[in-house]
């Protein structure tokens, strides 16, 4: 069997870490698998899982500040390029994980992944490892407006472009309140398309011309709701999962 990477991504504050440890348990007593962790969040303080690799132990922003005389942006970046100038003592410590299914938490602000080299880098070499694929994760506070479900569709497209991996759109917190009518619109193109033509001003029409061109290239990976925290749609998001890497993944 291919090792499969499942890697967490997201805005700060939309549940990855929580995710982490949620879905890896959940995978552990439902599915009979020895999951690995991996934390490459350099500025995690507190996780609620125990990693088998923490990038930490190679690059931790509370020492960057101090090193480098950094404030904690500065920190957060520097951190990050650290990682990339490091990448095969990275790729080593999560290659010394043993699982065959692996949870990879990323760092609170994503942008620091997806867009500086440490993603994009320690993607491309994962997949000398084994099939990683990629959980874009959001919650209902950050999808009010019609033209916010089409930014976050978006957000799943960009990171599937820079980082070249199959994303996978996991709207967390379901239980709270507003995110069965989010998940309506970002399940059904037509629906989007119908609440944005509903809407006035510039944002609006550019959201739909977004939406038309994305519809014709992306494929058809459903939406998953979950809740990290009372552990609903766990199921859903390992089927899912587990449809990418049959099609894609296991090539042995
Ligand atoms: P991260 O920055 O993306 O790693 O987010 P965290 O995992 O640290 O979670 C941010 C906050 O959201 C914490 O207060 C969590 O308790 C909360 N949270 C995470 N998942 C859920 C969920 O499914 N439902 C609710 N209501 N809160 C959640």
């Amino acid at each position: 069997m291919n090792k499969q990477f499942v890697v967490v991504l997201g805005p700060a504050g939309s549940g990855k870490t929580t995710l982490t440890a949620s879905f890896g348990k959940w995978v552990e007593e439902n599915q009979g698998f020895e999951v690995g962790y991996v934390n490459l969040d350099p500025g995690a303080e507190d996780l609620p899982y125990e990693p088998d690799f923490d990038v930490r132990s190679i690059v931790r922003v509370r020492d960057v500040m101090r090193e480098y005389g950094l404030g904690p942006n500065g920190a957060f970046i520097r951190s990050a390029d650290l990682m990339v100038e490091r990448l095969n003592d990275v790729i080593g410590g999560v290659a010394s994980v043993e699982a065959d299914y692996v949870i990879v938490d990323t760092p609170g602000q994503m942008e620091l992944f997806v867009f500086r080299d440490s993603g994009p880098g320690i993607i491309s070499r994962l997949r000398g490892l084994g099939f990683p694929m990629a959980v874009v994760v959001f919650d209902p506070s950050l999808a009010r407006r019609p033209v916010d479900v089409a930014a976050l569709k978006l957000m799943t497209t960009v990171v599937q472009l820079r980082l070249e991996v199959d994303s996978i759109p996991v709207l967390n917190k379901a239980d709270l309140p507003g995110s069965e009518d989010i998940a309506k619109v970002l399940e059904d193109p037509e629906a989007l398309m119908e609440a944005l033509r509903s809407e006035k001003g510039v944002a609006a029409d550019l959201a739909q011309s977004i939406m038309a061109v994305l519809g014709e290239y992306r494929q058809a990976t459903r939406l998953v709701r979950v809740s990290a925290l009372t552990g609903e749609g766990m199921e859903e998001l390992y089927d899912v999962l587990h449809e990418v890497y049959c099609t894609c993944g296991d090539l042995t």
